[in-house]
């Protein structure tokens, strides 16, 4: 174990992404060019904010058959280097960015990391994929006692296992076969020798883009990783939809029985740059209307509004523009802190929040302040820079929150805490605000958040457009592996 540090990036990252959901994985893939690998090596480098923890890239050369690399930590310190990527030649690669569920490196084996690969008998596969498998427990169960022989912890492997029992002629068709069995909300790249495959589930619930190079196409999780390759951006995946692309087009599937959509509506709110663009709308500009939204659902007399950067940055710009207070960066981000794999010690664990987050004190100084954040998750950190923001002279400060409270954990791929743990899954609003001290608090309305991300009637109680079963408890997939563990769904109203 190498020896404790002064400067713990770790655990300051601990302390202040403890308070926040973590979108757990991003993918990538490309088709068609020289040395595709570089080209996922940079479509990951734009992901990286889906998952810090580790990364994987496969690529297929004809000479060379496939090859992979599976390492942890960031993109830019593994798949930089000269000798990694010469292990991965050819014209086709996929990648994936993972973060941890159980939030610490050793406790994760690189045989978790994705992609993962098998040998069938008309040829080898590559999988990597977004989202989580929410029958993974009974399908494990049921291919083990099969004879299948799992080599990971993660559910994704019953997909690799479920095509290897399939009696279809070729991958695809294979992979079809398995993902009728799978229940979720998912997002796959996959490739064969000669195919790249995109796979959106029923629902639609995580992304998935298409887009073109000039001689190949890419699948990613993001439209900000096709523009730092200089691909354009074609389509997003249908819900329920399977593309299987080669050299001379795109094939077009649908695996699944027709269903409405339900994407993530958190993926408009936080998970996703603000530089992508989802169902045809600005990220950016979604989270200026989310902002807009909720200064007029919950105004207040204040002097400035600043943003819990980065991720409030967008609706604080917002919220200032539709109610005419001016914006300021009352809080300044260290944008040097970052990962390292450094063990963590209490006294910096302690200093926490303050090295990520400085509070602009001239600015705020005898000021009335909206603080305007993304969610509150645990509360943990709203509380702290609650105090860093008094400290400083503050005469008052008032939260706003760019998302409805989060009351339920997400089972689709998105790290949250238990139940018990989410602030809003035990106290009102009132009791939040008094827990975190603050003169007032507010969230915007799941109404509001619907109108904010274009839905200009609100949310469809009897037909919800977007997946929100954080806010709402509302589940469009049922939880059922987390449900045998004992997980209580909310009950019918
Ligand atoms: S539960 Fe929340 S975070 Fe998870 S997919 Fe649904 S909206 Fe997104």
């Amino acid at each position: 174990m190498p020896p404790a540090h002064p400067f713990d990036f770790d655990a300051v990252r601990d302390v202040c992404d403890d308070d926040k959901l973590k979108e757990e994985c991003g993918v990538f893939g490309v088709l068609g060019t020289t040395d595709a690998a570089n080209f996922v090596a940079l479509g990951l480098h734009a992901l990286q904010h889906r998952g810090q923890e580790a990364g994987g890239i496969v690529s297929y050369d004809a000479t060379q058959g496939f090859n992979s690399a599976r390492r942890f930590g960031y993109v830019r310190d593994n798949f930089t280097s000269q000798s990694i990527m010469e292990t991965l030649p050819g014209p086709l690669a996929i990648g994936h960015v993972r973060y941890s569920t159980s939030g610490s490196k050793a406790q994760t084996a690189i045989r978790d990391v994705q992609p993962f690969f098998g040998e069938f008998a008309m040829g080898g596969a590559a999988i990597a994929h977004n989202g989580n498998i929410t029958n993974a427990i009974a399908l494990r169960r049921e291919l083990i006692e099969r004879g299948s022989i799992f080599q990971s912890s993660s559910d994704s492997e019953c997909i690799i296992h479920l095509m290897a029992r399939s009696l279809q002629r070729n991958v695809p068709e294979r992979m079809e076969d398995a993902l009728r069995r799978v229940e979720g909300a998912f997002s796959i790249v996959a490739m064969t020798r000669t195919k790249l495959i995109g796979v959106r589930d029923a629902l639609g619930v995580r992304p998935l883009m298409l887009g073109k190079l000039p001689t190949g196409y890419v699948l990613s999780s993001e439209t900000c990783a096709l523009d730092i390759i200089g691909a354009e951006f074609v389509r997003e995946i249908e819900p329920g939809e399977m593309v299987v692309i080669t050299d001379d087009g795109i094939e077009s599937r649908f695996p699944f029985r027709s269903r409405k959509s339900r994407f993530c509506i958190f993926e408009h709110v936080y998970f996703s740059r603000p530089d992508s663009i989802l169902g045809g709308r600005s990220v950016y500009e979604t989270r200026e209307n989310i902002g807009r939204e909720l200064a007029k659902e919950a105004p207040v007399d204040a002097d400035l509004v600043c943003p819990v950067p980065d991720s409030g940055t967008p609706a604080a710009i917002g919220f200032s523009l539709e109610s005419g207070i001016p914006y300021a960066m009352g809080i300044i981000r260290n944008q040097y802190v970052g990962r390292t794999f450094i063990e963590p010690t209490e006294n910096i664990r302690n200093m926490g929040v303050r090295l990520k987050l400085n509070v602009n004190r001239a600015l705020v100084r005898g000021k009335r302040i909206i603080l305007v954040d993304d969610s509150v998750v645990r509360g943990t950190t709203s509380r702290k820079i609650k105090e860093m923001i008094l400290d400083a002279g503050a005469a008052e400060v008032h939260f706003r929150i760019a998302s409805p409270p989060t009351a339920w954990p997400c089972f689709y791929g998105v790290d949250t805490p238990q139940r018990e743990k989410l602030l809003a899954a035990t106290m009102s609003e009132d009791e939040m605000c008094a827990h975190l001290g603050v003169d007032s608090l507010k969230f915007i309305s799941l109404d509001g958040l619907y109108r904010a991300v274009g839905e200009a009637g609100g949310r469809d109680s009897a037909a919800p457009q977007y997946c929100d079963a954080c806010f709402s408890g509302e589940y469009p997939v049922e939880p059922a592996d987390m449900i045998e563990k004992g997980f209580e769904m909310k009950a019918a109203e």
